[in-house]
């Protein structure tokens, strides 16, 4: 899907301890790198030395991309060897500097950093309860909730794991975390998995990274996922601690869908599963379930081109390429609104005439949100001659918001709600338009695996909040 009308994710994490004493910033770089497509407003990077004075934190994040946010000296200037990353997609009210992570708090027990993949279902009630209580916020996210109820947990618990666990039953949502302490390194994530986070090593050090691509860019060799639940603590000493008493039978898990679909990196491997082989199959499911007569299938680039070679894989229809994507346009110049919104399609897509003139065209986008992109996408293959063209989605359509760790937006807000596949057809203009069935979204996955299709079903693994308190705090 095309960034104007796309569903962003909240975050992307990443943290690396070196137990031989090296600097871990410039590898936090690539892995946050590699973690871009997660989130593109801010950035940032905290490291510490653990050999030095305890709770020494440099840190260094503002708004842009990775590339944008830190040059070669600033990389130099993050000395140390323990140190947290992170990348971040906000809803745009809420893409101010102060609320890039990593996020650091001074407590009495030294220093915190974390950083924060999810979303929080009871963020509000958890921040009037703790501004009840003395707490002085400097962000609107709810990360810095989790940061406190961490800290105060900690002055009354010998180690900072057992106060993540003491603070985990506190916090409801979703949420994957990497938290550096003076001398460890935690990765947590919430009892019911809904966002990635793995544990990798290179050499003397341990990472942990929302997605296994950004080990694969480091060099480092992939350990495990942090389990659903888990807490696992690399101590100074080397040790890797595991504290399970957090986690919850594998059958309430809610691994979310969605990243299969779209989210995570072809090249990633989460909870055991490939993305690549999760968009490959949807492809092939789209032409058995639908099939359709055609000359070339196609991607809407990058996100629909797994699923288009699945789909001709399939169908035996020759893989094409209809669009030439400019991938280089500055984003100051991509303004919300809906006549900025459409004008932008153009700038960043352009149809290849030659692929495209009198052909009958599949054209496969991962998903439609609001549907403001997909009228255009198919005006312009007609445009360049296309004969038919058919649209076929990789997911089921829309019809609920998301709480978890997305901004997949209120019903109101989806094409598909309140409104026919047939409907949605003639909105975007296409000769035919299919979705991939509900029944097949398990078995993107190992059918074994307990997902998340809220955004599809109304039906989440965890109750939702009553209202859609997302915007509330600009979280
Ligand atoms: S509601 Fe949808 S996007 Fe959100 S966690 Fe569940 S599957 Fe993923």
């Amino acid at each position: 899907m095309l960034s104007e009308d796309r569903i962003g994710e909240e975050c992307g994490v990443f943290g690396m301890y070196d137990l031989d004493g090296g600097d871990v910033a410039r590898s936090i770089y690539y892995g946050l790198e590699s973690l871009q497509h997660r989130g593109q407003e801010s950035c940032g990077i905290a490291v510490s030395d653990t050999k030095g004075p305890k709770g020494k934190v440099f840190s260094h994040k503002d708004m842009g991309l990775v590339n944008e946010v830190f040059t070669g000296e600033d990389i130099e200037k993050l000395a140390g060897n323990i140190g947290v990353g992170h990348v971040r997609y906000s809803t745009a009210g809420s893409s101010v500097r102060e609320n890039a992570q990593p996020l650091v708090l001074n407590y009495v027990k030294g220093t915190l950093a974390l950083a924060h993949n999810g979303n929080l279902t009871n963020a509000p009630e958890l921040r009037q309860e703790l501004a009840y209580t003395g707490a002085i916020f400097q962000t609107t996210i709810d990360s810095e909730l989790i940061a406190y109820l961490i800290a105060r947990q900690r002055l009354k618990t010998g180690s900072v794991e057992e106060a993540v666990a003491l603070a985990m039953p506190q916090i409801k949502g979703a949420y994957s975390l990497v938290i550096m302490s003076p001398r460890k390194l935690i990765g947590a994530r919430d009892p019911h998995g809904f966002r990635p986070l793995v544990l990798g090593k290179r050499d003397n050090a341990y990472i942990f990274a929302s997605e296994t691509c950004a080990l694969d860019t480091i060099d480092a060799e992939y350990i495990r996922d942090v389990e659903p639940g888990e807490i696992v603590t690399i101590t100074a000493d080397g040790q890797i601690l595991s504290n399970k008493t957090r986690c919850i039978p594998e059958k309430e898990h809610g691994h979310c869908i969605f990243e299969y679909i779209y989210f995570a990196r072809p090249d990633s491997v989460l909870d055991g599963q490939s993305v690549y082989d999760a968009r490959i199959k949807a492809g092939r499911f789209l032409y058995k379930d639908d099939p359709i007569d055609a000359d070339i299938v196609a991607g809407v680039p990058e996100s629909g081109n797994v699923a288009a070679l699945g789909y001709s894989m399939e169908s035996g229809i020759p893989y094409g390429q209809v669009f030439v994507k400019n991938s280089y346009i500055g984003r100051t110049f991509i303004k919300p609104g809906q006549k900025n919104r459409e004008s932008s399609v153009k700038v960043k897509l352009n149809a290849l005439n030659h692929a495209v003139n009198g052909k009958r065209v599949v054209i496969i986008d991962d998903s439609i949100v609001r549907g403001t992109t997909s009228d255009r996408i198919i005006r312009m293959l007609r445009d360049a001659g296309a004969k038919e063209v058919h649209m076929r989605i990789s997911s089921p359509p829309f019809l609920w918001p998301c709480f978890f760790g997305t901004d997949i937006p209120a019903r109101e807000q989806l094409i598909a709600y309140n409104k026919s596949i047939e409907d949605i057809r003639k909105i975007i203009g296409a000769d035919t338009l299919g979705y991939l069935g509900l029944n097949r979204l398990k078995e993107l996955v190992d059918n074994k695996m307990s997902i998340c299709e809220g955004c599809f079903t109304g039906k989440y693994p965890e109750e939702p909040p009553t209202d859609d308190i997302r915007g509330e705090f600009e979280a």
